[in-house]
């Protein structure tokens, strides 16, 4: 009993793409926010009751809507923002499939107020009219939408909870929020006020968002290559949490989720944060949008990049130089070291971001890109200037000047700076060595206070940095095998180890088809060779696959590299004289990444005599 084919109705067609778009109440907000950036608002106000499922209001004082257009904008397709394929190619603005009003006023009650500037009062349509009427309203646009869902039980089963949805839209507010410093932000729940952010640069927005912890463990990004720029904040290791919550992405001025740049972030860390430990990061991507696909998902929380290769490594470099940098050194304990923190361990090498002249510069910021900056469709040429790390930190990214190798670092601990007199300690980060601490700690003193230091785990990241840093200099060394080891892998692999073959020559590693389906591998980088040759070489085709590029056989042979660091690293209770404690200490300054050890804890610690006099409360 077949069915005649027929084009459905208007409301099906809308609610068939509400399934897509319109999950929850956070989802409408979602839209109705974009359509506020879109119109360039520059305050908004949201107000929420029942977690945002008994109605939801959007108030802005954007452009507005034309009386004779407010019938149009609630119509399935219909949209102000794109008029032709080459425009949806550059688009840049947040909204463009035109469905969104129309999804919402499938599902729920939908009334539309606005007034434009040549207006001399308001025009409202409400739920099922198709004229408007005149009403009380300011320049912008009111968007109230009641009752999500409420004739589809079908789909109001999944709603949860009032608070977890008003949760759910709080999250959808500082995501945006966090985006667009210079729009102010109000919002409501039960008509009790929740926020406000004024409008401001972006570090004192993502203070008000994130908090001052937040920007305190900060390591300012901005980066650029060709016309893709990179910037933001991410946190020092020791602040990494057990969730994933604190990380934001955006891609020219929008919220994204990104498989593959999420794993170049966490590659970055590879080196500093081991375990499930996940970093707090927030990072603006600002590329041609010609360049990027944002038409790939219908809430448009996925994009697709076309060089997304490039893009992984340009990540994973500019993020790895600033981990690698002194302003990266961990000084005190991360949020649930355990310990308890005095909240004053500022850090002579890292000055804490209170210094007005990091968190709030004299310039504003100009917003990110996005929305309510209508030029920006050219990625900066210049990185924004608040985001530059503050001076040249006395501890610089010298090349360890070691010239006989690496095995000199057996012998570790020898003194490389004959310097014993006092004064000179004044110019050195990690001051001079005063003695050992139960054959664990070095205490030295700088020119604000006191220094302790892990010798142990500052001795490992030393020799491992060193050893990656031998390394990295040849290329990685073949080792061809006597006998090969033959995989199966399917036909799609074997296809992306041709593709890849000179990358791979590049690793060091030699893969060669045999018969349909499976590989041979010929050669392995020789520092590889003793291990487990069949889950390196699936290790590598498995991030090809997915990333484009593969970087697992430095993370094998950092693991590697780390266990000898590990036992070449100078013991606990080893006595030092002060000789050894102030070289190892001249070492850390030298090196990278000095500041954690090699598990991601910190290796040192300072204490100022300011902090000193307030634990003995001198001066009170
Ligand atoms: P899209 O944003 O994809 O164009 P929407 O359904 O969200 O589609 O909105 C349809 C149209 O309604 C928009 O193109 C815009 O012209 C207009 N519009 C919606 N919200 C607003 C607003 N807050 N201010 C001004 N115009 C708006
Ligand atoms: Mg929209």
């Amino acid at each position: 009993m077949s069915r005649p084919i027929a084009p459905l109705p208007d409301t099906l067609i809308s609610q068939i793409a509400a399934g897509e778009v319109i999950e929850r109440p956070a989802s409408v907000l979602r839209e109705l926010l974009d359509n506020a950036l879109d119109a360039g608002a520059q305050a908004i106000e949201v107000r929420l009751d029942g977690g945002g499922i008994r109605r939801i209001v959007v108030t802005d004082d954007g452009a507005g809507i034309p009386r004779d257009q407010l019938a149009l904008a609630r119509q399935q397709h219909a949209t102000s923002k794109i008029g032709s394929l080459t425009e949806l190619e550059s688009v840049t603005t947040l909204g463009f499939r035109g469905e969104a009003l129309a999804s919402i006023a499938s599902v729920a009650q939908l009334t539309l107020t606005s007034r434009t500037a040549t207006e001399p009062h308001a025009w409202q349509l409400a739920p099922g009219q198709t004229q408007p009427e005149p009403a009380a309203g300011a320049l912008g646009t009111r968007i109230e939408v009641l009752q999500l869902f409420d004739e589809i039980p079908a789909r109001r089963k999944f709603l949860r909870a009032e608070a977890t949805e008003y949760a759910h839209c709080l999250d959808v507010i500082e995501r945006m929020a966090l985006a667009h410093p210079g729009v102010a932000i109000r919002v409501f729940h039960n008509d009790r006020a929740q926020r406000h952010w004024p409008a401001t640069d972006l570090p004192g927005r993502l203070h008000d968002v994130l908090g001052a912890d937040f920007m305190q463990q900060g390591v300012p990004i901005a980066a650029e290559q060709g016309l893709v720029a990179l910037d933001g904040v991410i946190t020092r290791p020791t602040f990494a949490r057990n969730r994933a919550d604190r990380q934001y992405l955006y891609v020219n001025g929008r919220h994204v989720r990104d498989r593959i740049l999420s794993h170049a972030v966490r590659q970055a860390y590879a080196d500093v944060l081991h375990g499930d430990r996940q970093p707090a990061w927030i990072l603006f991507l600002t590329l041609d949008p010609n360049t990027v696909d944002v038409n790939v998902h219908p809430a448009k929380q996925e994009v697709r990049f076309r060089e997304s290769g490039a893009l992984h490594r340009f990540v994973v470099q500019s993020l790895s130089a600033a981990l690698a940098g002194p302003g990266a050194a961990a000084g005190q304990a991360g949020e649930d070291a355990g310990n308890q923190r005095p909240d004053t361990a500022g850090l002579a090498v890292n000055p804490p971001p209170a210094d007005p002249s990091v968190a709030h510069p004299p310039t504003p910021r100009p917003l990110a890109p996005g929305a309510s900056e209508r030029g920006a469709t050219q990625p900066r040429a210049t990185p924004a200037p608040w985001i530059r790390p503050p001076v040249q930190q006395p501890m610089a990214l010298h090349e360890p000047t070691d010239p006989d190798g690496w095995q000199k670092l057996y012998r570790p601990l020898e003194n490389t700076q004959a310097t014993t007199a006092h004064e000179a300690a004044t110019d050195l980060p990690l001051g001079m060595a005063l003695g050992q601490l139960h054959g664990i700690y070095i205490l030295a003193q700088n020119r604000d206070g006191l220094v302790v230091v892990d010798m142990h785990a500052a001795h490992e990241r030393i020799v491992y940095e060193s050893l990656k840093q031998k390394l990295d200099e040849a290329p990685l060394a073949a080792q061809e095998l006597l006998v090969p080891v033959v995989i199966a892998v399917g036909e799609v692999a074997v296809a992306l180890a041709q593709e890849y073959q000179a990358t791979l020559q590049g690793l060091g590693l030699r893969l060669a088809a045999m018969g349909p389906g499976s590989l041979a591998v010929r050669a392995v980088p020789a520092l590889l060779a003793d291990g487990d040759i069949e889950s390196l070489a699936r290790g590598v085709l498995a991030d090809l696959a997915q990333y484009g590029q593969s970087a697992h056989l430095t993370e094998q042979r950092n693991a590697l590299l780390a266990t000898m660091a590990c036992h070449g690293a100078v013991r606990a209770h080893r006595r030092l004289t002060l000789e050894e404690m102030n070289a190892l200490l001249r070492q850390m300054e030298r090196t990278e990444r000095a500041g954690q050890c090699n598990h991601g804890r910190p290796t040192w610690f300072h204490w100022s005599l300011g902090d000193l006099d307030k634990r003995f409360m001198r001066g009170q």
